[in-house]
This record gives C-alpha cells, sequence and structure tokens, in this order.
C-alpha cells in the first residue's frame, strides 16, 4: 500500500488505535501522527487514542493525543486504524469509523481479517511499528518519528527477546536507531522501571499463583478490592502475565483482573504450543498465537474451568 497515495486528497485524517494502549499502540499512533504531520502540511490530522502513560510523555508532541475523544471534527476524511485487530478496539474513535470517507487500516494481529477500504495486515511483523516503518517514505521520517516507532518494536518484543523477531525486525530496529535518540534510556524508563505499586501487584499475583494441568498452565487474578486497595491502575497489571509465563514448565500463563463484577479482563500467554489467539477469538477478543486476550463475564473458576477445556484439547492434540 502506498499510504501517501491513500491519502492524496484528505484533509481531516483521524488516526486510533486499541484501548488500553500499549507501547505499541502508542508507537503506532504517534509514529504515524508525526509522518504525516512532515509529509502533508495542509492536511488537518487528529491522533486520538486514551492517554498514554506518563513514561512516554518524552515522545514528541504526545500532548496533541485527544485522550478525551473530542474534537470539532464531525467526519474524517480518512480513518486510519492502527495495531487493533477488530473495530471494537477502537473505544471511543469508533463513532468516526463509519461515516469516513476511507478506512486504513494496518495491523499485525492474525486474528484481524481485513476489515478496512484499504487494509495491510502481517501477523509476520513483530509490530505495527515495524510495519509502519516499511509503508513509510524516508525522505519524512525523522528522529521524532523514528523514536516513536522504536517504542512499538521495543514493547512488542519485550525488548527484541520474543519470537516475534525476525532478521527483518532487527533491520528496522538497526535504521531506526541510527536517527540518534536515547535508545537504553527509553528501554529503562518505558519497559523495565516499575512504580512501587506496579511490583507491589506483580508480587501478589505472582505469590498467589496456581498451577495446574501437571504444571503445565498457570493461573493468577487480581480482584477490584485488591486494586482498590494499592490504588492500582489496569495499566498497573501489564507485564504481570508475561512474568507468570516465565515458570519453568508452563505451557500456557492466564492473568486476570475483574473489570466488574463477574467480568474479568483475561490475558494470555503461550510457549508456542497452544495457539492461544484461536482461544482468544473463541471468547471474541483477539491477539497472536503466543499472546492474546479478551473480556469474559463469569466468576474465577468459570474462567478457568472453560479455558482449561480450550488448553487442554489443543495440548491433547499437540
Ligand atoms: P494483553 O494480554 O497484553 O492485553 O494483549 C495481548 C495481545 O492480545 C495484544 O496483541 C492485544 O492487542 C490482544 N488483545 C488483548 N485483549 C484483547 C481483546 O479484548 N480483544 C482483542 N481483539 N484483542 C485483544
Ligand atoms: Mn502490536
Amino acid at each position: 500500500m502506498d499510504l501517501l497515495k491513500e491519502l492524496e486528497g484528505c484533509r481531516t485524517i483521524l488516526i486510533t488505535g486499541h484501548i488500553r494502549p500499549d507501547g505499541d499502540c502508542i508507537g503506532s499512533v504517534m509514529g504515524t501522527y508525526l509522518y504525516l504531520k512532515n509529509a502533508l502540511k495542509d492536511a488537518v490530522i487528529v491522533p486520538m487514542i486514551e492517554k498514554p502513560a506518563s513514561e512516554f510523555d518524552f515522545i514528541t508532541d504526545i500532548a496533541d493525543i485527544r485522550g478525551d475523544f473530542q474534537t470539532d471534527i464531525s467526519r474524517f476524511d480518512a480513518f486510519i486504524g492502527l495495531d487493533s485487530s477488530s473495530s471494537d478496539r477502537y473505544g471511543d474513535a469508533l463513532r468516526f469509523f463509519d461515516d469516513a470517507g476511507k478506512r486504513i487500516i494496518i495491523d499485525h494481529h492474525i486474528s484481524n481479517d481485513g476489515f478496512g477500504d484499504v487494509s495491510v495486515v502481517d501477523p509476520k511483523a513483530s509490530s505495527t511499528c515495524e510495519l509502519l516503518f516499511g509503508l513509510f517514505e524516508e525522505r519524512f521520517i525523522d528522529i521524532n518519528v523514528a523514536e516513536a516507532l522504536y517504542v512499538g518494536v521495543i514493547h512488542d518484543t519485550g525488548v527484541l527477546r520474543y519470537s516475534n523477531v525476525t532478521p527483518e525486525t532487527l533491520v528496522v530496529t538497526s535504521k531506526l536507531i541510527s536517527y540518534g535518540f536515547d535508545y537504553p534510556r527509553i528501554i529503562d524508563e518505558t519497559f523495565y522501571e516499575k512504580t512501587r505499586i506496579q511490583n507491589e501487584m506483580l508480587g501478589r499475583a505472582l505469590v498467589e499463583s496456581i498451577l495446574f494441568m501437571d504444571g503445565k498452565c498457570i493461573v493468577s487474578k487480581i480482584d477490584r478490592e485488591t486494586m482498590e486497595f494499592y490504588g492500582a491502575t489496569p495499566h498497573d497489571l501489564e507485564g504481570i502475565v508475561n512474568q507468570l509465563k516465565y515458570t519453568k514448565g508452563v505451557e500456557v500463563a492466564i492473568f486476570m483482573y475483574e473489570l466488574d463484577d463477574q467480568s474479568y479482563k483475561v490475558s494470555l500467554r503461550s510457549g508456542g504450543n497452544v495457539d492461544v489467539a484461536k482461544i482468544a477469538k473463541f471468547y471474541n477478543g483477539g491477539g497472536h498465537v503466543r499472546a492474546a486476550g479478551f473480556t469474559m463475564s463469569g466468576s474465577f473458576h468459570d474462567v478457568v474451568n472453560n479455558l482449561s477445556d480450550s488448553i487442554a484439547m489443543q495440548l491433547e492434540g499437540a
């Protein structure tokens, strides 16, 4: 896809990503925003996602994000949806989707069936940011664009450690860091550094986790009472599921936190023998083979029982 060609004649452009934005979502929205500002001088471009966590404040012009989802524009010539496998992931930005002149979808989730007027979905790309770098014209990439895209690559690959890293990921990363931003600082401050609350939540989740299916599965949960007691937000729980997965012998890790009474946000991680995207999609969620999620109603035990069956079926079939 020639992104700039697709946007020819578009005077108003909305850029959005998914609810509870992670590093790849924030990096891809901001990278695209900064890139299009360089390339299209006359267009009005609006980046719109929930307000990113404060550790991302260093990204140039991040304050331009409309975290309140408000804008004077009622209809956009182009709607660019990033890092989201289905339109229900857009949150309040979804109201601009149907009326938009053109819907452009750019994503790397295997569960994305390409629902735009123009869609680029590449499940082999480590991150939406990696995919975007290949779509951007070099002359409009500057250090600020490169820095934003780097954030997404780093976050979706666990700092270039996960199996979604390909030779292409490293080529892209090498080109990105050649722009000269302070990448060790980005890694430390956005990926490894945790607040006291985040460490407390991680500690509790690890201590209270339960192994089952002969140690092949691990599950842990944080309920609303605990979150309220510590003053923790969903953002404070990111990364817990990955740490659970690092338990030796574990094939599938499940982490869930209570959204409402009898409703859980569920995160799944797999070593590769179980396709958790398939399981998440069954419960109206999505993701990748080794990392996926969904929202489910029911008690903790209902969720675990349902998931156990789905996981056991795949493990037995393997
Ligand atoms: P996490 O477990 O870190 O929230 O998400 C892991 C992966 O699954 C991410 O790529 C994320 O986009 C996807 N994912 C998580 N929750 C949902 C969901 O409720 N719906 C969809 N479609 N994808 C999800
Ligand atoms: Mn992503």
